[in-house]
């Protein structure tokens, strides 16, 4: 009886300790602790760039055994998959330029540009009638066409082709003649020339919102004969002084200034 209890405590100890430390744990495993262990490599590991063999028991890896995958059918024998790579489909956009200039349209295309921002596409302008046409434009890309020619204010679209095959005809682009330079360093405040190609063009002065500013406007071509009309409210003078004025200035004039206002 006596004997039993003896030995029944330094067992109690040793699984203790075994479940506190890793390197002890391996002393309690029912393998012979001398015998060598070969790894078995039967198990595939992969990743997106390739698989290799591993050791079920242990998790080594052989080196050797690293490679690519190769798809047969979208799969590989390590059980990677190919992510299958939606195809593309295209369709065509089409428009036409117009050129507005002083009441008019001018003709002359040449240095007409259209940009889709995308070296894929394929765009051709026919620089006689001002046509465009852009191929292999992607299915269900926003693409952001911009027509542009020096002397006129580009253009700019979003186009979009929803089906294959399908052409899309942007209709008429109409790039407005840039008829005014504002002279640099006067004024920097913003000014609507949108007006200045419709019957009766004018330009709009932003309100003044500072200090006083002086506009200068030029043509960016020469003409003969000019007709201006110049309106100044009123009651936009400060303090309710009522003094506003205007000063015209005429550049290239062979002339001496002789403004007729009306
Ligand atoms: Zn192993
Ligand atoms: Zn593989």
């Amino acid at each position: 009886m006596n004997k039993k209890i003896k030995w029944a405590i330094p067992i109690t100890v040793l699984s203790l300790t075994c479940g506190v430390t890793a390197g002890m744990l391996a002393g309690c495993g029912n393998d012979d602790p001398g015998a060598e262990h070969t790894h078995s490599y039967t198990q595939w590991g992969h990743d997106d760039d390739g698989h290799w063999k591993y050791c079920p028991d242990d998790n080594a890896i052989d080196e050797a055994s690293r490679e690519d995958h190769i798809f047969v059918a979208g799969e590989c024998e390590c059980g990677a998959t190919k992510t299958p790579v939606a195809e593309k489909k295209y369709g065509t956009v089409t428009g036409q330029v117009k050129l507005h200039k002083m009441g008019g349209y001018d003709t002359d295309y040449a240095g007409l540009t259209v940009d889709m921002d995308d070296d894929s596409v394929e765009i051709t302008v026919n620089s006689s009638s001002g046509a465009f046409t852009v191929e292999n434009a992607e299915v269900g890309k926003n693409y952001t066409l911009t027509v542009a020619k020096s002397g006129y204010q580009s253009y700019s679209a979003t186009v979009l082709v929803s089906e294959e095959n399908e052409t899309v005809n942007l209709g008429e682009s109409v790039l407005e003649y840039e008829v005014f330079d504002l002279l640099e360093g006067w004024d920097g405040e913003y000014h609507d020339f949108s007006y200045v190609n419709e019957t009766e063009p004018y330009i709009r002065f932003k309100e003044y919102t500072g200090n006083p500013k002086t506009l200068n406007v030029l043509t960016k071509d020469s003409y003969k004969d000019i007709k201006a009309t110049f309106k100044i409210k009123y009651n936009n003078s400060s303090y309710n002084e009522h003094t506003q004025g205007i000063l015209l200035k005429f550049l290239h004039s062979t002339n001496p200034p002789n403004p007729h206002l009306s």
